[in-house]
């Protein structure tokens, strides 16, 4: 692929145009971008490539990972009724026909059509395109609260959900071995913050994973877990109605979860945790799940961006600047993106999968029809509802605004509909698969903490033996009286130094 060529003419917009290609000699070809492969990335390319053949666009996906994430199954995952492995999408088997480059977009010069890549590894470099597609998605929305950034975990991707599970199991272990009962509690108490969907699924599916765990464990007493949410409004679940949150609130209260609303996490530091309303315990597990804000990286763009850093765009997913006018050959959508929301005039489409997924095949749609001279489409979608599980066979759905459903319907609605919303035929069959068998055979649960450090045990193999230090007759304790010598300084690292944690980790092994 050429990385320096002149970016061609981009075809033209449907109502006007900001920040015109830069005049040079066309493609043969047009050349279409993708940021980030997730799931505006992975159905907008895949749509365009179904839409379109090879002699009709080059398509381009850009992404630091190699695989899409489906996160409404992150807490299935880490609750371990789904093999991680089957909650993402590997690019190349779901892009066919697409080309795949790996590593972080770092810059974006919409004006000049290129964008900068930093590979994961050498240096970064520069491609150019016709027409752009961001879909960036969103990070972890943090505040600055002592202690959070050396002690929290986020719950976004499936490394953090498999970090979180093997975390959490690690810690029943560690506990059921020890007879301190301060650190007994520290390490069975568990705390989430933030009460939107992803953080309600999380806790709870956690929790039933947990709870389920310590059965096995002859030490430990179902009661002496204790897991905690931590709320900053006065409900939790916003997407749903009061009522359904209500009902939610109670089951988790009466599975013994404590609940604090209205009430904010004011410092974690070495795992005391400490809230705004004066409690205070210790707990050696925080996750952050308390909302998402726009890839920062889009700051470094000439993309017009919103207050809050979304990248502005209009019905039709084309980037506008803030009065409407469109910017040429770019179109946005997702997390990343503030796109109205045509069912409810004034209001933006909130950030989730199923507005992500179908803004990205209509971008797809969209661009074959201005590939081809036509006019774009405007995006409507009627939110279908919301579902989520509670843990094994507990679960809580509203669908199309009025019907609610709860327990056990509500949990097999879920599962129905994510793993029919979840890409390829492939991943859908795995992970039926894996219920089934997990239902036959009941989940596994044991912790592979060791997965994250897989190379402690043969690096403390590896450590050479500390120097001698050879006895001299200097060192041998006077024994006749004489005038007492200093003894030969024994080998001490420098502080922080790397030969210190060698030594520090000889010690200890
Ligand atoms: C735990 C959890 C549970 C959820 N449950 C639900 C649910 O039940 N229902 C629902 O509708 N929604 C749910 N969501 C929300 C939903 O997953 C997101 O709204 C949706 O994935 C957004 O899609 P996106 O394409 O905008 O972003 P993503 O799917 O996150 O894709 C962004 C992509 O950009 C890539 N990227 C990041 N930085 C760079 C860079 N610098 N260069 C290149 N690529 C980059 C990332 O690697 C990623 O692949 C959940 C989210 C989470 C975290």
């Amino acid at each position: 692929m050429s990385q320096t060529s002149t970016p061609a003419v981009g075809a033209a917009s449907a109502t006007g145009t900001l920040m015109p290609a830069p005049q040079g000699k066309p493609r043969k070809v047009p050349r279409v971008i993708v940021l980030g492969g997730g799931t505006v990335g992975l159905y907008s390319a895949r749509r365009l490539r179904k839409r379109m053949g090879k002699r009709d666009a080059a398509i381009v996906v850009v992404d630091p990972r190699p695989y899409m994430t489906y996160a409404p199954f992150l807490p299935e995952a880490a609750a371990g009724s789904i093999d991680p492995r089957n909650v993402v999408a590997p690019h190349r088997r779901a892009l066919k026909g697409i080309d795949v480059l790996q590593g972080h977009v770092t810059h974006i010069e919409h004006a000049n059509r290129r964008v900068e890549i930093t590979p994961l590894e050498g240096d970064p470099y520069w491609v150019t395109y016709d027409h752009l597609v961001v879909g960036l998605g969103s990070v972890a929305r943090t505040l600055p609260i002592p202690g959070l950034a050396e002690y929290g975990i986020g719950f976004k991707n499936v490394e953090e959900a498999i970090a979180l599970r093997n975390h959490v199991l690690g810690r029943i272990d560690v506990a059921s071995s020890t007879w301190d009962p301060e650190l007994r509690r520290k390490m069975l108490t568990f705390v989430f913050v933030g009460g939107g969907f992803a953080g309600i699924e999380a806790l709870a599916e956690v929790e039933d994973m947990a709870r389920y765990a310590v059965r096995h464990y002859k030490q430990i007493e179902p009661e002496e877990l204790r897991f905690v949410l931590v709320e900053g409004s006065p409900r939790i679940l916003p997407e749903v109605s009061e009522e359904l949150g209500g009902y939610t609130l109670e089951q988790l209260r009466k599975r013994n979860i404590e609940i604090f609303l209205s009430t904010f996490l004011s410092s974690c530091v070495d795992g005391h945790v400490v809230l705004s309303n004066g409690t205070e315990f210790d707990a050696e597990t925080l996750v952050w799940t308390a909302g998402v804000k726009a890839n920062p990286v889009l700051r470094n763009s000439d993309l017009p961006l919103d207050a809050m850093g979304r990248v502005i765009a209009n019905e039709y997913l084309q980037v506008t600047a803030e009065d409407g006018t469109v910017v040429a050959d770019a179109y946005t959508a997702g997390d990343c993106a503030a796109v109205p929301d045509l069912y409810n005039p004034g209001k933006f489409c909130p950030p989730n999968a199923q507005h992500a997924l179908r803004q990205g095949n209509h971008i797809g749609d969209n661009l074959a029809v201005v590939l081809r001279s036509g006019e774009p489409t405007p995006y409507k979608h009627k939110n279908v509802g919301a579902v989520a599980s509670l843990g094994m066979y507990k679960g809580v759905a509203q669908m199309f605004g009025k019907i609610k459903v709860r327990g056990f319907p509500a949990w097999v609605l879920h599962r129905t509909y994510h793993v029919f919303a979840m890409p390829t035929v492939n991943r859908k069959i795995r992970i039926m698969a894996g219920w089934t068998g997990s239902l036959l055979l009941r989940r596994e649960v044991v912790a592979l903490g060791s997965l994250h450090d897989p190379r402690a045990e043969f690096r403390s193999a590896a450590v050479p033996p500390k120097p001698k230090v050879e006895q001299t007759s200097q060192d041998t304790p006077p024994t006749d009286g004489a005038t007492t010598q200093p003894s030969l300084p024994s080998y001490k690292a420098e502080p922080g130094s790397p030969a210190e944690k060698r030594d520090e980790h000889a010690d200890n092994t």
